[in-house]
This record gives C-alpha cells, sequence and structure tokens, in this order.
C-alpha cells in the first residue's frame, strides 16, 4: 500500500516556515514512495480561521513549488478538505463513542472514556513513546455548542481520508496518546507518527517574529528564491548524512527518509539561507536572472522593455557586476539603482569623510575634466584617477572615494571604474558635475 500523508494546517495564521518545512517533509515522503499528499484545512475555529489566511496557506505552498494531490481547487475522493464541512462526520462518530459506552455525557459535552493502562506507539523519529493513561483525562471530544475539539476532528478525517502517516510538529506529542486512544475507539489502527522537532531562532527559543521573518511569503517579498528556501528547509533537521548541501527537489526526493530527521531542534540560521539564495542566483542564467528581478524592478520603476531587448547587453554586464555580492534579489534592487537614477543625497558620513579637505571642488572639476575625454575603459580609467592624484599631490583613494558618492551617494558600492563603463561617460561626467557644484570652493 502506498503511504497517504497529509498536511493540516489551521487557517488562523499565514504560512510559518515550520509549518512550510513539516509540509516539505510529508511532501517528500509522499514523493519518494509514490504516495499522495493530501491537504485539509483546519478551519473549525471559525472565530479566527479567515478566506485570507487560506489563500495565504495555498499560496505559499505553491510559490514553494510544494503542490497536492488531494485538497482544496484540486479536489479528490474523500472531499470535503476543510474541516468546517465535515462537522456531521464527527459528530456522528462522537455519538457511536457514547452509543457504545467509551465515551459519557457531562454537562453537555461527551467527553472520552480513558480506559486504563498505557498507550504507546512507535515515533519515525523519537521512538518508542509510551504514556500511563491514569494521566490522560477524560477528555472533550464534542463540545456543549455540538461542536467538535481538534482531538476529535483531526481523527476521524484521518480516518475518512486513510492517512497513513502522520508527520506533523513536536508540539503535538503529547496529543498522541490521545488521538491513538480515539483511533482504536473508532475501529481504526493508528497510523504512523513522526514527529518533526522544531525550529528554533538562534537563541534556541522557538522561532517567532523576534526573529525576523517567520511567515513564507514575506520571504518571497524579501527576495529570496523559492528553490533555494525549500533546499534550506528541507535541510532544516533533516539530513543525507553527507556533505553535500545543495539538492535539486528530485535528489530530495531520491534521499528522503524519516529516519533522516534528527531528533533535537533545528536552529534556523538566516546566514546558511542567504548562503543557499546566493548559490541558487549564481546558478540562474542571464535571462532567468532578469526575469526574476522583472517584478521588483517594475515595482521600483526602474523596468523598460528594452532591458530584454536592446539593452539586454549592458544590463547582463551590470548584472555581472553584482552577481558575486547580491544574495537576494532585493540587494540587487538596491544595488542596481545608481545605475538607474543619480543620487537624490549623498551619505552623510562620506560627505564628512571625503569631501571636506581644502580644495576637494577643484580636484573634483580636474577629474571631470579629465573623465570628459579620456578613453571610456575601465584600465584606462584607473590609471588617469591615479596620475591626475599624484599630479595634484592628492590622495588616489580621495578621488575614488568622491567619484564613488557623485556615481551612487553611497560609501560602497561594486567596482567602481566597471561601474563608470557601464554608466558611460555622459552620465558620469554629468554626475561628477553635480558633485563639484556641492562642494565649496
Ligand atoms: N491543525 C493542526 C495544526 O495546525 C494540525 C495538527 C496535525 O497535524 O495533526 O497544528
Amino acid at each position: 500500500m502506498t503511504p497517504r500523508v497529509r498536511f493540516a494546517p489551521s487557517p488562523t495564521g499565514y504560512l510559518h516556515v515550520g509549518g512550510a518545512r513539516t509540509a516539505l517533509f510529508n511532501w517528500l515522503y509522499a514523493r519518494r514512495h509514490g504516495g499522495t499528499f493530501v491537504l485539509r484545512i483546519e478551519d473549525t475555529d471559525v472565530q479566527r480561521s479567515s478566506w485570507e489566511m487560506v489563500s495565504g496557506i495555498l499560496d505559499g505552498l505553491k510559490w514553494l513549488g510544494v503542490d497536492w494531490d488531494e485538497g482544496p481547487e484540486v479536489g479528490g475522493p474523500h472531499a470535503p478538505y476543510f474541516q468546517s464541512e465535515r462537522l456531521d462526520r464527527h459528530r456522528a462518530a462522537a455519538r457511536d463513542l457514547l452509543a457504545r459506552g467509551l465515551a459519557f455525557e457531562d454537562e453537555g459535552a461527551i467527553r472520552f472514556k480513558v480506559p486504563p493502562g498505557q498507550t504507546t506507539f512507535t515515533d519515525s523519529v523519537h521512538g518508542p513513546i509510551a504514556f500511563e493513561n491514569e494521566h490522560i483525562e477524560p477528555f472533550v471530544i464534542l463540545r456543549s455548542d455540538g461542536n467538535p475539539t481538534y482531538h476529535l476532528s483531526v481523527v476521524v478525517d484521518d480516518i475518512d481520508m486513510r492517512i497513513s502517516h502522520v508527520i506533523r510538529g513536536d508540539d503535538h506529542i503529547s496529543n498522541t496518546p490521545k488521538h491513538v486512544l480515539l483511533f482504536t475507539a473508532l475501529g481504526a489502527t493508528p497510523p504512523t507518527f513522526a514527529h518533526v522537532p522544531l525550529i528554533m531562532g538562534a537563541d534556541k527559543k522557538r522561532l517567532s517574529k523576534r526573529h525576523g521573518a517567520t511567515s513564507v511569503l514575506e520571504y518571497q517579498k524579501l527576495g529570496y528564491l523559492p528553490e533555494a528556501l525549500f533546499n534550506f528547509l528541507a535541510l532544516l533537521g533533516w539530513g543525507t548524512g553527507s556533505d553535500q548541501e545543495l539538492f535539486t527537489p528530485a535528489a530530495l526526493i531520491e534521499r528522503f527518509t524519516l529516519d533522516g530527521i534528527s531528533g533535537g531542534n533545528a536552529v534556523f540560521n538566516v546566514e546558511k539561507l542567504d548562503w543557499f539564495n546566493h548559490q541558487y542566483l549564481l546558478q540562474l542564467g542571464d535571462d532567468a536572472l532578469i526575469a526574476r528581478l522583472q517584478p521588483k524592478l517594475k515595482e521600483a520603476g526602474y523596468w523598460r522593455d528594452a532591458l530584454f531587448g536592446a539593452d539586454r547587453d549592458w544590463f547582463v554586464g551590470v548584472l555581472a557586476l553584482l552577481r558575486p555580492r547580491a544574495r537576494r534579489l532585493t540587494e540587487y534592487i538596491e544595488q542596481l539603482q545608481p545605475f538607474f537614477v543619480a543620487p537624490s543625497s549623498y551619505d552623510a558620513d562620506g560627505v564628512r569623510k571625503h569631501l571636506s579637505a581644502d580644495g576637494m571642488r577643484a580636484h573634483v572639476e580636474a577629474l571631470r575634466d579629465l573623465y570628459a575625454a579620456s578613453p571610456w575603459e575601465a584600465a584606462t580609467l584607473e590609471r588617469d584617477l591615479r596620475a591626475l592624484a599624484e599630479a595634484r599631490g592628492i590622495k588616489a583613494a580621495a578621488l575614488i572615494h568622491a567619484t564613488r558618492l557623485a556615481l551612487t551617494g553611497r560609501m560602497v558600492s561594486p567596482g567602481l571604474f566597471e561601474m563608470l563603463v557601464l554608466m558611460g561617460r555622459t552620465e558620469t561626467v554629468k554626475r561628477i558635475e553635480t558633485l563639484a557644484r556641492e562642494l565649496g570652493a
């Protein structure tokens, strides 16, 4: 029998990276074994659930490349896949347990009668786990308002949907004995459980907004590539035992096993994610990179169709200059700015440090005159600048800093002379002239 797994998010929030990783592990397991990945929306908390959250979760999964075989939008033989549309099934199960003496009424609610003894299960990540039933209270399965509790609905739905493996967060371990008891009472064999350790921030506390972005779609906005986040999340608490870090989805599918999931908590290291993202950005060909940048260039107001046409070669040259340093799409946009607009102000520290010396205006004007005539080639531009500095008895660095401020308004930029070549003589001379006018005599 091929496995059937599910990701069962409650749409009371956005898709958290921890949830996305749980979904990813389920997906990898299903794909590895030719099984079925079910997406079930656990929206029984109507007050806190919203359609906006549901579509955010679906969008997040789609963006990441995690597709589902049964669930919202695609349907399937066990529909409906929204838990709120399955309440009749949950209520019928509660009545059945009541009728068979396995549950009892208590002030309008129905509680499960916990039998004496021990409840055990073998967790694929943590190994054998045993709970003494005397520590499990007779828990509510149907509230007095007629609504099922999480324990009842999750078990009834997992039975109905023929779920064979429940892969979910560690925070559910303490719920699992209740679920095992309910599966058994409802005449079903409990599925295999695999509880995935939680994701922690660098301070070893549960990952939260305090640590930075936690929503998958926020990472999209921050300029991460879905394939990089996918690869990064897959290796967060799961490993192949080798040093290899870059894996295509197909290579991950080939290697994925539940016992490769580590029992210890995984730390979310943004530096590492940036490294993955940089690697994936470097793998993109020029046109692919331009296509990925296009929406963000449009947002910034820099896009023009010629970037894919007459200006493509120029733009590819600009991107080549940025590739070694830009680790996110948003860093490209930031570093591209000077290529699209002249600086509207100059870094105040830079002005104080590099432009306040006496005679700076005359030096900058001399550079402007020089560059109005120099052959437009990186090595020459550098040699000419250095010769000018020497002739005027100042350090070359002074003119380099001034030129960088003139061109970008900033203190850091990609290689200055390569940049000048790409900016062109007219724009370079104009920006140096603008800076000169700002300087006192
Ligand atoms: N809706 C539950 C949650 O979001 C699902 C738990 C489970 O996978 O059983 O935590």
